[in-house]
């Protein structure tokens, strides 16, 4: 099979829209959008028929450009970006859909998955990740949902894996990050959910370790259909700083939001009945700024933690979120997926905002303040790492999940094709 047909080389009129992600431009040898399993298969001959490494594009949001290469093939999938019904609300999602109109299509049949907070967000990348979304208690990670998945394998074979059926090569996909071959096609479980209870609790800034510390308990009592982030907000442009609760309530009884307006003083309220595909929004990155971003899975939102946090948030210039975990999200066993982190409470993210022309000693700072939060966690999440040195990619697994990961890549792709990611080397 040819594949000129789905190429698009630098002379072509799309070649520059084609080269960037929100990672930034590089420059392909050719981008190739294929539109069926088939001529994924194809593609991945063509780059090996011609010696060329390959980069695996669904929605290009890897802020590392892990779906992007100089001189490469990038397999471009977002020609798959179906979602069809099979019956009992499973429902088939292309390996190249984003997450928006994943929603918006599932809505219409009063169907959700819980995935994450941005539209163009791609299915591919943040499932393989683990998937944290707004209703991550009540219905664990997005891999939680997945029953099936269909690959295309580095020897160009397409498979289909299951728990029953390449168990092996299942397993290692739900958070794996994208090292074992291209997912064309994911199956999940939806759940009948057409509207949530979500909007934002503002708090004053007056007290902020206690403010955490009291949110963690909060948590540890609320029902599985309460999942909440909290965001410390630095002052930037027209914003100014605050402590902001993000709540997504995944059912009806609204008493259960009682306990998280008495942590801290409330300053204002606006949390109404959305439709679940809704809230879903499209993020803005601020331009101008150069994120130094760090993240950490917690067993306990502690006083020590909420004391480094509150002094790290303190020096200004730097956002931290807290999202919180548990539930149906700690109820899988840490074997059970390739995801291990399952007894963290919650999640921490922080990026400090640096000037793009930052010194290299400015970074090293706000890597180190960041040290006095991340060095308290027991690992980290693929999904929102923003940087993969070999420290990153240690906190990614823990020792038995990444050795049972090599296993699995040496079976399936013993020659390392699937390497523009967190690599895991065979
Ligand atoms: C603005 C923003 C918001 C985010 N919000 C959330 C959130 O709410 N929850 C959350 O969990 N994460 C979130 N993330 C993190 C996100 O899940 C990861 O960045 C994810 O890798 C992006 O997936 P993508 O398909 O868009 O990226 P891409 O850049 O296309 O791919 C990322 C990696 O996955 C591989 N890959 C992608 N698709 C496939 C496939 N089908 N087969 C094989 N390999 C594939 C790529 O090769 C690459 O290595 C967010 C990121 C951003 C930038």
């Amino acid at each position: 099979m040819t594949i000129e047909h789905i190429a698009i080389r630098p002379s072509h009129p799309d070649y520059d829209a084609a080269r960037t992600t929100i990672g930034g431009s590089s420059e392909p040898a050719v981008v190739l959008r294929p539109t069926s399993a088939d001529e994924v298969a194809a593609s991945l001959r063509y780059a090996q028929a011609e010696g060329l490494p390959v980069a695996v594009r669904c929605g290009g949001h890897s802020p590392l450009g892990h779906s992007n290469l100089d001189g490469g093939v990038v397999i471009d999938l977002s020609r798959l970006d179906g979602v069809e019904l099979l019956g009992d609300d499973r429902v088939r999602i292309g390996g190249g859909a984003t997450w928006g109109p994943a929603a918006a299509s599932l809505a219409e049949h009063g169907l959700a998955i819980t995935s994450g907070d941005t539209t163009s967000v791609g299915v591919g990348g943040l499932t393989q990740a683990g998937g944290m979304g707004w209703m991550i208690r009540k219905h664990g990670l997005t891999i939680d949902s997945l029953l099936a998945t269909e690959v295309v394998t580095a020897a160009g074979e397409i498979v289909r894996a299951t728990p029953m059926q390449h168990a092996d090569l299942f397993w290692a996909v739900r958070g794996g990050a994208g090292n074992f071959g291209v997912v064309t096609a994911f199956e999940f479980q939806a759940q009948r959910i057409s509207t949530v209870h979500f909007g934002t609790i503002s708090f004053a800034l007056d007290d902020v370790a206690g403010l955490l510390t009291r949110w963690a308990e909060a948590m540890r009592a609320a029902p599985d259909e309460l999942s909440t982030t909290m965001v410390l907000m630095p002052g930037f442009g027209d914003f100014p700083p605050g402590a902001v609760l993000y709540v997504c309530l995944a059912g009806d009884d609204t008493e259960v939001l009682q306990p998280l307006r008495a942590i801290g003083t409330v300053v204002a309220e606006e949390v109404g009945k959305r439709p679940y595909a809704e809230i879903l929004e499209e993020a803005h990155p601020p331009e101008g700024i150069l994120p130094v971003i760090g993240n950490t899975l917690v067993e306990s939102v502690d006083t020590p933690l909420a004391d480094a946090i509150a002094t790290a948030y303190a020096r200004g210039g730097r956002v931290v979120f807290l999202r919180s975990l548990g539930g149906a999200f700690g109820r899988v066993g840490p074997d059970q997926t390739a995801f291990a982190h399952r007894s963290a409470e919650a999640l921490v993210v922080s990026a400090a905002f640096l000037t793009p022309d930052a010194t290299e000693d400015e970074i090293a700072s706000a890597r180190a303040v960041w040290r006095t939060i991340g060095d308290q966690g027991i690992g980290a999440y693929a999904g929102f790492l923003g940087s993969d040195s070999p420290d990153d990619l240690a906190s990614l697994w823990p020792e038995a999940t990444l050795n049972r990961l090599r296993q699995v890549k040496r079976t399936w792709d013993p020659g390392n094709v699937f390497r523009r990611t967190f690599n895991i080397a065979p």
